[in-house]
């Protein structure tokens, strides 16, 4: 195959230059029970510029507490305005549409997030989650969504039905790439995307998504700080796909998802 300025890139010491990059799964400060590279903002932008990312959405999932989390990383946003985007983390166990609605407005309204983060860690990924269907928790959050056209990253909830459910909303399979026959099966919904911060990736598996569900759905992410970005970075560089192919995963993509919120 022939090569391309990523390609050639890869091995190199320098970051990576004249493409949006734009890492679309970070947390910061505290991770209990996980290793991290450094916590802290200024550190993980450390990293950031290392390799190349210009910027980075971040979500405080980790955090029992919502508000508490989001906080967090509005402050975040607050010091670093061009660099960090906020995701608003829902803990559907701390309330229905009233604290749901109330917590997103803070978030959206007042210190300007674009994005939202949920999280289901009791059932297996991405097996369960068919009682969201039926009874759904998270209800507000998806309308929330629905209606500013925001980004949800979602850690092991979408379905179908689901995203079928709220079509100007649009659904983020967190760590999809490690799922790809799951990220396959939304292959008719427009409006579910593919995380590739999985910690496990087989090769040609970015390949594989490209042709099945299309590189405009792709999304490079890399869970940092629990993670290497550039580890992650070199899948995307490496694979047998054009550049522009590259440049969308990379960062276009986010970027348009961003450019959508009302
Ligand atoms: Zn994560």
């Amino acid at each position: 195959m022939a090569t391309d300025r990523f390609i050639d890139m890869c091995g190199t010491d320098a970051p990576l230059a004249d493409c949006l990059v734009i890492d679309g799964h970070c947390h910061v400060d505290l991770w209990i029970g996980m290793y991290a590279i450094d916590r802290h903002i200024e550190g993980i932008l450390e990293v950031c510029d290392a390799v190349g990312i210009d910027k980075i959405c971040v979500n405080y999932a980790a955090c029992p507490q919502m508000r508490l989390g989001n906080d967090r990383v509005a402050d975040c946003v607050r010091r670093y305005p061009d660099r960090v985007v906020g995701f608003c983390y829902i803990n559907y166990f701390e309330g229905g549409e009233e604290v749901q609605q109330a917590e997103l407005k803070r978030c959206f309204d007042e210190f300007g997030f674009k994005g939202i983060k949920v999280i289901n860690v009791n059932e297996s990924y991405p097996l369960a989650c068919r009682y969201f269907e039926l009874d759904d928790p998270l209800q507000p959050t998806w309308e929330f969504a629905q209606q500013r056209g925001a980004p949800i990253l979602c850690h092991g909830i979408v379905t179908g039905e689901i995203a079928r459910r709220y079509p100007g909303a649009n659904f983020i399979v967190a760590h999809g790439s490690a799922v790809p026959d799951f990220c396959i099966s939304m292959a008719k919904l427009p409006n579910v995307y593919c995380d590739m911060s999985a910690t496990t990736m087989i090769a040609g598996t970015l390949e594989l998504l490209c042709d099945k569900i299309g590189p405009q759905r792709i999304l490079y992410g890399s869970d940092l700080p629990a993670s290497d970005p550039g580890q992650r970075l070199g899948m995307v560089m490496a694979a047998h796909i054009s550049e522009t192919d590259k440049e969308l995963i990379l960062g276009r993509n986010m970027q348009r998802l961003l450019d959508n919120v009302r």
